[in-house]
């Protein structure tokens, strides 16, 4: 096989070739045919992470085909099209994996980060963990549904039934949650870098009521908002543009430091929370609900060998939608 592998942190992802992994029990042997890069996949490379296996191959948004079955498989068959997302094994055994909180297993382990990804022409994966994707998607248009989507959809959930939702940061995760959000009637206000045209007509063209920079205040108070944009000075900035009893959520892994702030901005019952990683269940409840709103992800695929400008790229802001590598 061939991979994209991460030797040491903020280096470049260098080729490589190896033998193929067999599947070990309960796994299935994955052919990659499509994995879309996320702002995470940027962190474990810019050593932003703390636990990362080293080397490592990254990439947790895969859509490939089962060729390979390990032992006490029952979930999936040979030829099968499978996702493979960021959760890749809980304890089952914990206090959080007990009450369907799988997400905060001490335990877990995710996929491109302490396990191989899909950076690569083939990955092994827990069953278990392995979704089917709706028919209504080819290989890369499904791969951002499996971390934007999923992420996105999770931090949606945790802002309840707020009616006037806004977004800072408008990447992957953005593009997806605002289809869903406009689907459930919402209306959504979107927060691009300043004077960023292209990422505020995208929003717009999405169905967003008004885009804008985020030092912008919107004409109106939000119910809530959903910071994707690892940027923690946007935290008191969406604090200030959420009405009493809104919600503040954080939708990313890593975030620069939150500068400290008044506790007036807060006060009235105000609420900040971050969202962690993704339970199965979610990805059930978010494949299924993609494919009733009729999702439509925007892709800019790519080989695999340009993993490198892809990352780049996502960090200059410089993609509309989801870059998805093809090997
Ligand atoms: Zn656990
Ligand atoms: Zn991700």
């Amino acid at each position: 096989m061939r991979a994209m592998r991460l030797a040491a942190a903020r280096q470049p992802l260098q080729l490589i070739e190896q033998e193929t992994p067999a599947p070990g029990p309960g796994q299935v042997l994955v052919q990659v045919s499509a994995c879309a890069v996320c702002r995470t996949d940027l962190h474990v490379v810019d050593g932003e992470l703390s636990e990362p296996k080293l080397p490592i191959i990254p990439g947790h948004e895969i859509v490939g085909r089962v060729i390979a079955l390990g032992s006490n498989v029952t979930r999936f068959k040979e030829g099968d099209r499978v996702g493979v997302p960021w959760l890749g094994e809980t304890c089952g055994t914990c206090s959080f994996c007990k009450t369907g909180r799988e997400n905060l297993c001490d335990k877990a382990k995710f996929t491109g980060y302490q396990i191989d990804g899909g950076f690569a022409t083939h990955c092994t994966a827990d069953a278990s963990y392995c979704f089917t994707i709706p028919n209504s998607y080819d290989d890369v248009h499904a791969a951002p549904l499996l971390c934007a989507g999923l992420i996105g959809y999770r931090s949606l959930k945790a802002c309840g039934n707020a009616q006037r939702l806004g977004i800072y940061g408008f990447g992957a995760a953005a593009h997806i949650v605002v289809q869903v959000a406009r689907h459930q009637e919402r209306e959504v206000y979107a927060f691009t870098r300043r004077d960023d045209v292209t990422a505020q007509s995208f929003a717009l063209s999405l169905g967003c009521a008004w885009a804008g920079s985020s030092d912008e205040r919107p004409p109106q108070p939000l119910d809530a908002a959903i910071i994707f944009a690892p940027v923690g000075s946007l935290v008191p900035t969406a604090l200030r543009a959420v009405a009493k009893g809104g919600t503040v959520v954080l939708g990313g892994i890593h975030m620069s430091d939150i500068p400290s702030m008044p506790y007036e901005i807060l006060w009235g019952e105000r609420v900040v929370r971050s969202i962690a990683n993704l339970t199965r269940q979610d990805a059930t409840e978010f494949l299924e609900l993609a494919e009733h709103c009729k999702v439509e992800t925007t892709v800019e695929p790519m080989p695999l060998e340009r993993a490198n400008e892809a990352l780049k790229r996502l960090r200059e802001g410089k993609l509309t939608g989801a870059a998805v590598l093809v090997p």
